[in-house]
């Protein structure tokens, strides 16, 4: 045995130490562990001397017992995926601490007789007086699982008619026509990539149809010599016909005129309307189902509904977001770009006082993932060196921007103006790099 080897403290010794014993109790046994073992390998291969290992075991905790990183969204892309998509509104968070213990998700505490309640009945209520025109509504996991259940439930062993300019890949391979199929169902694919018509839905529906199902190409667009069929049109149709709006808009927005919505969709003779949770209505993953009372109830009662059902931390946060102030996403689509500029403007100043290459300037922003591919927010951005992109990245918070040339821009229509301190403290931090500071003893 080496020398290092034997003067290896001990996992209880370690243990023992303050400042391990107090993050044991907010960060638990695992991490604490994973921490003293990591400075005892270390010390092992010689790269730390023993009596340091208490001290490295402490830098090396975590901040919390999450991997997940909190990130600052300035890339301009409102509804990014790979960020979490919506950031919730401060009443929804709020919900989901008041759901997270227990509570009365399915109780009636009314009732002198402890009483079984529907599951999630705020949320249910909320997300009804919100799109008055449906006559009932059911919330799943997201709105690929509100297509699963549709496919199921109203199409399983029969056939969906779809038009060939639908059958829409979301993003991370997912394609949607590829889920509807695992279900079951038959897909009978009508008309052209750039053309559909009435006649040609009409033609497919037999017997053995089991919906009709328009998609929204949620993100891309198709122009020239294209037609599609709207809602209004397949309403006469003699079938069940769904409409997967995507985007999650329950009535129309007036920065978005052409993305469709849940109100106007069953206004124009939708019988049902699927949509994302955490896209434009800026709440938490979910699905939503909103329309006809028999057709909801068919999809409600299920046996695969079940597999599908949301958590209370879910209903939650969707229940306030409802009824609760404009969640983030929706301010973002809202703000005038004069006062993105004038905090563009006000940061630059401040970072250039920091001594930080700083300029403000225009910015283009975006939907994303979450619909209307064809419009563009103009927007204000910070710009900096691109060499800052990396060391930004790597900060806590993360903040991610976009690179245009040699500058990085961080865009401001996805930062909420409460973080624009956060931001600040982050690109100082970001182009200060740390001076080497010699190690307490
Ligand atoms: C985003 C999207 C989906 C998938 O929704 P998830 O909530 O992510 O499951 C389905 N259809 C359309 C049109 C979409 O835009």
């Amino acid at each position: 045995m080496t020398d290092a080897r034997r003067r290896v403290p001990r996992t209880d010794m370690l243990l023992r130490d303050p400042r391990l014993a107090a993050a044991e109790r907010t960060l638990g046994p695992t991490l604490i562990r994973r921490a003293v073992t990591e400075a005892q390998e270390r010390v092992r291969a010689g790269e730390l001397p023993p009596e340091r290992a208490a001290e490295a075991a402490v830098a090396a905790l975590p901040r919390s017992a999450t991997t997940l990183r909190p990130v600052v969204n300035a890339t301009g892309v409102l509804v990014h995926t790979n960020l979490g998509r919506a950031p919730l509104s401060p009443a929804a968070v709020e919900a989901l601490l008041v759901a997270s213990g227990t509570t009365d998700i399915e109780f009636d505490l009314t009732s002198t007789a402890a009483r079984r309640a529907r599951r999630g009945r705020g949320a249910l209520a909320a997300l009804a007086e919100a799109v008055p025109r449906a006559e009932a509504v059911h919330v799943v996991n997201n709105n690929a699982a509100a297509l699963a259940l549709v496919a199921t439930a109203l199409a399983g062993g029969r056939e969906i008619v779809v038009s060939r300019g639908e059958l829409v890949e979301i993003g991370d391979g997912f394609r949607l026509p590829e889920l509807l199929e695992s279900t079951g169902a038959r897909l009978v694919e009508v008309g052209t990539t750039n053309r559909t018509h009435l006649a040609d839905y009409a033609r497919a529906i037999g017997p053995a149809t089991g919906c009709v199902l328009k998609i929204h190409p949620s993100n891309f667009t198709t122009t020239g010599f294209v037609s599609s069929v709207p809602i209004a049109q397949l309403a006469g149709l003699d079938v069940p016909l769904i409409h997967d709006i995507g985007s999650g808009l329950l009535s129309p927005h007036p920065a978005l005129p052409a993305e469709p919505d849940a109100s106007t969709s069953l206004a124009d003779g939708a019988d049902l309307v699927t949509a994302s949770g955490d896209k434009l209505l800026g709440g938490p993953q979910a699905g939503l189902l909103l329309g006809r009372r028999d057709l909801v109830e068919r999809l409600r009662t299920h046996p695969l509904a079940r597999a599908l059902r949301v958590d209370k931390l879910t209903l939650a946060a969707l229940e306030a977001t409802l009824l609760g102030p404009q969640p983030p996403t929706r301010q973002a689509l809202l703000t005038p770009t004069a006062a993105l500029a004038t905090r563009a403007a006000t940061l630059v100043d401040r970072l250039t006082a920091g001594g930080v290459d700083a300029d403000a300037h225009a910015s283009e922003a975006r939907i994303g993932g979450g619909g209307a591919p064809e419009v563009v927010l103009t927007s204000a951005a910070v710009a900096l060196p691109a060499a800052l992109a990396a060391p930004l990245r790597a900060g806590r918070p993360a903040v991610v921007g976009r690179l245009h040339g040699d500058r990085l821009l961080l865009d401001l229509r996805t930062v909420p103006e409460g973080e624009d301190t956060t931001l600040l403290a982050a690109i100082l931090a970001a182009a200060t790099p740390p001076a080497a500071t010699e190690p307490t003893p």
